[in-house]
């Protein structure tokens, strides 16, 4: 019997996991529809020994004809499936966002740890 699910188990996830696990001494459930965890920040070592990381940033043509690379910017068809995502969520009472998917924007990693962080302090530990 878990106490708590989390659903992606990236940087976000992995941190309140170990927080709720390590500080309220709850059980969790964390799952994740890829078959690793880190989410796009993870990486791991080929047979020559390189380390790779796995989510590369997308490609995209700039103007004066040069290949950039880009971490990928959700367009308006995307922001749209996520306007019914949350109002779906939000319409469950006990369902916490967290991480870059909460607000669909881009963050590095120092900050979405603090975000997570910050989640616990202010929602989580209360349910001790
Ligand atoms: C190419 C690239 C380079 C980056 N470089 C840097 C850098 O140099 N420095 C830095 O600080 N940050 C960098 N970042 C940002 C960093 O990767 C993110 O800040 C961090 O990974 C966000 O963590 P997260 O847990 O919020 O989201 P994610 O890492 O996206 O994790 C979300 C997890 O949820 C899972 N998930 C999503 N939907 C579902 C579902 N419906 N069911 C089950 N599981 C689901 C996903 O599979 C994923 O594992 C980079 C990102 C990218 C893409």
């Amino acid at each position: 019997m878990f106490n708590f699910l989390i659903i992606g188990a990236g940087v976000s996830g992995s941190v309140l996991a170990e927080m709720i696990a390590s500080q309220l001494n709850k059980k969790v459930l964390v799952i994740d529809k890829r078959n690793h965890i880190g989410g796009n920040a993870f990486d791991y070592y080929n047979e020559s020994g390189k380390l790779i990381h796995k989510y590369e940033p997308h490609w995209f043509q700039a103007a004066e004809g040069d290949l950039k690379k880009c971490n990928s910017i959700p367009g308006n068809a995307n922001h749209e499936l996520y306007r019914k995502y949350k109002q779906d969520a939000d319409e469950l009472g006990n369902f916490l966002f967290c991480g870059r998917l909460a607000d669909y924007k881009y963050y590095n990693i120092d900050p979405i740890v603090a975000r997570a962080l910050m989640l616990f302090d202010q929602k989580i530990i209360s349910t001790k």
